[in-house]
């Protein structure tokens, strides 16, 4: 593969050169070779994008516009993403080590995309922008207005880029804001394919700015007074600096920060949706992902059985490049994650934990940024690797007393984003998913639906994306009170 260079960014629709001199490269994880390489945007650059996207939406053009007009131009969008995914899919898998299969492989990553658009631009159509309210006896009437929310500043982590980047700009878009995205360096070329496709769409000139950077310059775009709003997925410890800079403007904010989730084996699980949901809850995106089930929670009666079957799974998988079709579970971003993870390891066990399969980087894959999956069993719930997120292919086993003790031990958490239950009786399940304190939790199974809103509760986030309520989350209400009707 021929070395990307891109040398500038893309401003309100035109390309122009960068501020500073800074360049990153981007390295494949997979190998460690050079995939290409991008200017750093510096603050100054992040200052020229935000006074263009004020400019755009003060001049009130796109936020005026029909929404029907902006329906159509995220439709575009999609299918324009849609027919270049075979692009995007190598792109990410080069750039992240993601395997193409699986729910939040690459392939799933960006064929998700057209569907997600599909759904929001759907919503967009029966949403109510616009609605009128009367107190009863009629006397009192009033306009209910979703106006858009203004300027957003939208920074992006490298676990899902273009999925990530897409499910914030396209219900902004379509709400009326004007938008500046900040993708992660890590993966910031697939961006640029999307700001080609963003003018190929229709995106007028100023609405949409697309600034590659680091913490520096994400953390420029939240403090910036022209920005209304940060929407920010990332890890819980730059959601908390984000917010408090927020809080201190008063700007709003939408969060989707990382989990720890509980997977709730009942005794009455069926294994055979149990342990492919485990694998794929656990390990899926290299376990580089918020949601992932990295935690499984199980009582004795099954445990031996449970741990063993887990066990044979993880020890099976087939780790390596992930451009390789047969590959199941790819490398970690980098070098720091994979040493992370392995510090983690080390960690479990000096706190009591047992390495049932996995716990070492993978023999033969010299180049690149790979650590075996991993299962460790005897794991206390209070401790370190039950409690922090450690984003990678590490899953603990937690054994509890009884149902009362697993939902005790699911929700001791700080986070709340997502879980699990498996057992043969869905409705207790349901009754399950209810007593969990999470923004999702999945029945029998892992996945997503993108109809459904996402977000977390507890430092897992505030906000949710995706679902009309997705589209709420870059609107402010306004009320605009009518003359008291005659008679
Ligand atoms: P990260 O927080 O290090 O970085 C995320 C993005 O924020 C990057 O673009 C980064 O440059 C920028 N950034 C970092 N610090 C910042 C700051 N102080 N101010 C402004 N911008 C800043 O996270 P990451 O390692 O890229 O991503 C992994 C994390 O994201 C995990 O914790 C994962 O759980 C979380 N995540 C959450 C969701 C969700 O929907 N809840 C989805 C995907 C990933």
């Amino acid at each position: 593969m021929n070395v990307i260079e891109r040398s500038q960014f893309f401003v309100g629709g035109a390309w122009v050169g960068p501020k500073g001199d800074g360049i990153v490269e981007v390295i494949s994880p997979n190998d460690e070779s050079l995939i290409g390489h991008f200017p750093e945007a510096t603050t100054a650059d992040v200052d020229v994008a935000v006074e263009t996207a004020r400019r755009a939406f003060d001049d009130g053009s796109w936020r005026r516009a029909p929404v029907q007009q902006r329906i159509d131009v995220a439709r575009r969008l999609g299918t324009l993403i849609g027919s270049r995914s075979g692009e995007f899919i190598q792109l990410i898998i080069n750039e992240m080590g993601a395997p193409i299969s699986g729910g939040a492989g690459a392939a799933g990553q960006v064929l998700g995309v057209p569907v997600l658009v599909d759904l929001l631009t759907g919503f967009a159509t029966d949403f109510p922008w616009i609605s009128e309210r009367s107190a009863p006896g009629g006397v009192s009437r009033s306009l209910v207005v979703h106006e858009p929310v203004g300027v957003v500043g939208a920074i992006i982590p490298w676990n899902g880029p273009l999925f990530l980047a897409m499910a914030k700009m396209v219900p902004a878009l379509i709400s009326g804001c004007t938008v500046v995205v900040k993708p992660a360096p890590e993966t910031a070329l697939d961006a640029y394919l999307l700001a080609e496709i963003a003018s190929e769409a229709g995106i007028p000139p100023g609405v949409l700015s697309i600034v590659p950077g680091g913490r520096e310059a994400g953390a420029h775009l939240v403090a910036h007074p022209l920005v209304d709003k940060i929407t920010f997925t990332g890890s819980t410890a730059a959601g908390r600096q984000i917010a408090a800079v927020c809080g201190q403007q008063l700007k709003r904010a939408s969060l989707e920060l990382g989990g720890k989730s509980a997977a709730i084996v009942l005794d009455d699980a069926d294994m055979s949706t149990t342990i492919p949901a485990l694998v794929a809850g656990g390990l899926g995106n290299n376990g580089q992902q918020c949601f992932a089930l990295s935690r499984v929670l199980v009582s004795s009666t099954r445990h031996g059985e449970l741990v063993d079957a887990l066990a044979s799974t993880f020890g099976a998988l087939r780790v390596g490049h992930a451009l390789d079709p047969a590959t199941e579970l790819g490398p970690l971003i980098s070098a720091a994650q994979r040493d992370r993870v392995e510090g983690y390891i080390a960690r479990g066990t000096s706190d009591g934990a047992r390495i049932l399969t996995g716990g070492r980087r993978p023999t033969g894959l010299d180049k690149g940024w790979y650590v075996e999956p991993t299962l460790l069993d005897g794991v206390d719930n209070r401790s370190a690797v039950a409690q922090e997120e450690i984003f990678g292919p590490v899953i603990s086993v937690i054994e509890y007393r009884d149902e009362a003790d697993a939902l005790a031990k699911a929700n001791d958490s700080i986070f709340g984003l997502s879980g699990a239950v498996f057992t043969e009786d869905v409705s207790h399940g349901v009754d399950i998913a209810r007593e969990v304190r999470t923004g999702t939790f999945h029945v029998n199974h892992f996945g997503g639906n993108l109809a459904a809103p996402f977000g977390g509760f507890k430092c897992s986030g505030i906000g949710r994306e995706w679902g009309p309520e997705g589209l709420s989350d870059f609107t402010e209400l306004k009320t605009i009170n009518l003359p008291p009707a005659a008679g």
